[in-house]
């Protein structure tokens, strides 16, 4: 049998980290057994479908590297095939019109709660359809009325619900369009997928998706229902706690492998491993180890992943993603050195591509400001001086690289007799405008030397434009 698993969201919103996961999970579980994974957008709620949404759950598969075998499947375009479904279900008898009112229910709703009875549908039209003119009706299922459904699932093990506490669910509404329940048993039926694999705010759902297979005849597929992801404080994550959207963990500065790397612990271990690779999220992932209680989310944690895999990733693939935060920055990486070369200087000290992008502007574009603090500290009339004795060292070294850089620097703190960081500490405002840059030979190599003297002219003019000589 080829496991199929899916993920099925509905265009109304961004791809939240939840759903993120559930995709995840899904697709670990196939890429494991050698299956498929279909990607299904759910979009027949006319109202609150948008493209824009459908277009940001692609762009955020995309982004982490999720890639479908099959879809997407938009279930609008499968309405045909779902009136076919509910004229068979009508045809066999598990199903009929129900022409009650919505005032009609509305008061059979307010006389259960007054009763404090669970509110449920009485079956009125169940037996006999109480046409009534102009009254479109809405088509219910016939749920059986014995007996038990039992959930087997993966994750939570055994559920079982008495069909007493069902009641008969509407699965076409009155202007025809079929309902979410409706839909997602004829697809996961026509799709062949063995494993419903999603949140567990569904899981109230599962067995009345289950009788409707049973009664169409399809095979059961197994379920496992993922527990919810909680904020730091305990409640259900939600934009409250900050970016919940995958593309905006992008947009802070987060690698895919550390976002995917964070998504597959929360509710998920092997062993006490924090760090997996992709490979190895396939070789261990087991979705016998989905922990049964819900898991909250950790920033710190999220972001000591990103730094992790900024730092292991290989620098061309970091400066790949680093690429497009520089863009967001108004940066060109074209005007500058090579991002990979920059990535390796500063990937120590910066948790974010943001981070990094933000870090890397003086070697791209010129500044108009020096830091203020650290040039009324740094930028003294003597230190026109130092600065010029470096201008003209700098012109003339042959090689500009890191090495002689370096000697070029302390040649000129001995020649003046200052300590390494009198000489440096100036030079790096004057080159950067910042006091913080990685170690200064590299920060020179990465410059190059016409920027550098240029610079370093430039520091000269403003220190005797201000301060009194
Ligand atoms: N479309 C549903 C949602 O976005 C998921 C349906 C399912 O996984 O069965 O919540």
């Amino acid at each position: 049998m080829t496991i199929k698993t899916r993920f099925a969201p509905s265009p109304t919103g961004y791809l939240h980290v939840g759903g993120a996961r559930t995709a995840l999970f899904s697709w670990l579980h196939a890429r494991k057994h050698g299956g498929r994974f279909i990607l299904r957008i759910e979009d027949t709620d006319l109202e609150r479908s948008t493209q824009e949404s459908v277009n940001a759950i692609l762009e955020g598969m995309t982004w982490l590297g999720l890639e479908y075998d099959e879809g997407p499947f938009y279930q609008t375009q499968r309405f045909d095939r779902y009136k076919e479904v509910i004229q068979q279900l009508l045809a066999q008898g598990d199903a009929y019109y129900c022409y009650c009112s919505k005032e009609e229910l509305e008061q059979l709703r307010n006389e259960q709660m007054a009763n404090k009875e669970k509110p449920r549908y009485n079956g009125k039209c169940r037996q006999t359809a109480n046409i009534s003119e102009g009254q479109q009706p809405v088509i219910r299922f016939k749920n059986p009325e014995q007996g038990t459904v039992t959930i087997n699932d993966l994750v939570k093990g055994d559920i079982v619900v008495a069909n007493k506490e069902l009641d008969d669910l509407i699965i076409a509404r009155s202007d025809g369009t079929p309902t979410y329940n409706l839909t997602v048993v004829v697809d996961d039926m026509d799709m062949g997928v063995t494993h419903v694999i999603r949140g567990d705010d569904h899981i109230n759902n599962t067995p009345r998706q289950i009788n409707i297979l049973k009664a169409l005849g399809a095979p059961l597929p197994y379920y496992a229902h993922l527990p919810m992801i909680l904020g730091a404080d305990g409640a259900r994550l939600s934009k409250r706690h900050g970016a919940v959207s995958v593309m905006q963990y992008r947009d802070e500065g987060f690698l895919p492998e550390a976002l995917l790397n964070y998504l597959v612990r929360l509710g998920w271990s092997h062993g006490d491993q924090e760090i997996f690779s992709i490979d190895e999220m396939i070789e261990y992932f087991d979705l016998a180890d989905v922990n049964v209680s819900a898991s909250s989310f950790n920033n710190e944690k999220l972001l000591w992943l990103n730094h992790h895999y900024m730092m292991t990733k290989d620098p061309a693939h970091v400066a790949r993603h680093l690429s497009w935060h520089m863009g967001e920055q108004g940066l060109d990486p074209a005007l500058g050195p090579d991002l990979i070369e920059v990535v390796k200087a500063l990937r120590e000290r910066c948790k974010t591509l943001v981070e990094m992008a933000v870090a890397s502007r003086y070697f791209y574009t010129e500044f108009d400001h020096y830091d203020e603090k650290t040039a009324k500290k740094n930028f003294k009339p003597e230190t026109c001086d130092i600065l010029k004795k470096l201008h003209d060292e700098f012109s003339l070294l042959e090689q500009w690289e890191g090495n002689p850089l370096h000697q070029v620097v302390l040649k000129v703190a001995e020649d003046l007799a200052l300590n390494l960081g009198k000489v440096a500490q100036p030079l790096r405002i004057a080159i950067c405008g910042t006091p913080v840059s990685p170690p200064i030979d590299v920060t020179l190599a990465l410059l190059g030397r016409e920027k550098t003297l240029k610079r370093i002219v430039k520091a000269i003019k403003f220190i005797k434009n201000n301060t009194d000589t």
